[in-house]
């Protein structure tokens, strides 16, 4: 590989094409729609893709089954005409200590946020060989590495994601694909309102979580596609085995969301 410079057309994705996992709503969804925005075929794989309407195509799948992945990754591929850009996004939360979730919780959690990573990858792989701007953006989190109190199952996911994308970063590099993550803070996404929903006063825990965040206000879900689509970008030709922090400043200052 050579290198190349960075030109003024680096933000833009023509003849690129895009699969995003979890992109029929939230970070997902806006990312799916930037990247497509910015030029690229977008192909969508979630459990309810319905809200992915065209430009973007929409494939049904479940990350935690892996022949859905396996059947949805080659409808993709077939349609879009191959895959240059994987972003592995699809995720669940997970709430309480290493005693509040049992086996089987924990294995349905890292089934899907970890072991989703892993099928998708595994099935897009052939495809992104084939590509000359290959690139992979898995999203993590924060809790990866904050030390969350209550969130031992979920953070332990996202840790694994941490680690997947460095040591894919590692394999891959050499076949010219490269991966890299975002580790978003707490972003406002349905997923955030449906835990604020279960407060008794859902607009005050949103004013108080906002007053948590270091820049007084929660991260939002274009500001993470914004990464994703750096990342996954001919911009971004020489970053690989990178976790870009989109957090309004919480590791960075050092500060925890408790
Ligand atoms: P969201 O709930 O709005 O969207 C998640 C999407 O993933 C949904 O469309 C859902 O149908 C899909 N999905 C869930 N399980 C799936 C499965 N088994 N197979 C296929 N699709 C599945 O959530 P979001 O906030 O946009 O979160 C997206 C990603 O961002 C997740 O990986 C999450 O861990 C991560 N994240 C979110 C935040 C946040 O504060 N919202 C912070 C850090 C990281």
């Amino acid at each position: 590989m050579s290198a190349r410079t960075v030109t003024s057309h680096d933000a833009e994705l023509h003849g690129l094409k895009a699969l995003v996992t979890g992109g029929g709503s939230g970070i997902g969804l806006t990312t799916a729609r930037l990247l497509a925005a910015r030029g690229a075929a977008v192909a969508v794989l979630d459990l309810a893709p319905d809200a992915a309407t065209a430009p973007l195509r929409g494939y049904t799948a479940d990350v935690a089954d892996d022949a859905s992945v396996v059947t949805a990754v080659a409808e993709a591929a077939a349609g879009l005409g191959g895959i240059d850009i994987l972003v592995n996004n699809a995720g669940i939360g997970a709430i309480g200590t290493v005693e509040d979730n049992d086996d089987a919780e924990w294995e349905r959690v890292l089934g899907i946020n970890v072991l989703g990573v892993v099928r998708t990858t595994r099935a897009a792989l052939p495809h992104l060989r084939e590509s000359a701007h290959a690139s992979i953006v898995n999203t993590c989190s924060i809790a990866a590495t904050a030390g969350l109190p209550q969130r031992a199952l979920y953070s332990a996911s996202k840790g694994a994601v941490l680690s997947l994308t460095l040591a894919m970063a590692a394999d891959h590099v050499r076949e010219g694909i490269r991966v890299n993550c975002v580790s978003p803070g707490t972003v406002d996404t349905p997923w955030v309102g449906r835990l604020l929903a279960q407060a008794a006063d859902p607009a005050a825990e949103r004013a108080a979580l906002a007053a948590r965040q270091p820049m007084g206000r929660l991260v939002t879900a274009d500001e993470v596609a914004a990464a994703i689509a750096y990342l996954a970008g001919p911009g971004a030709a020489s970053v690989t085995g990178t976790a870009l922090a989109v957090d309004g400043g919480m590791q960075g200052l050092r500060l925890r969301p408790v």
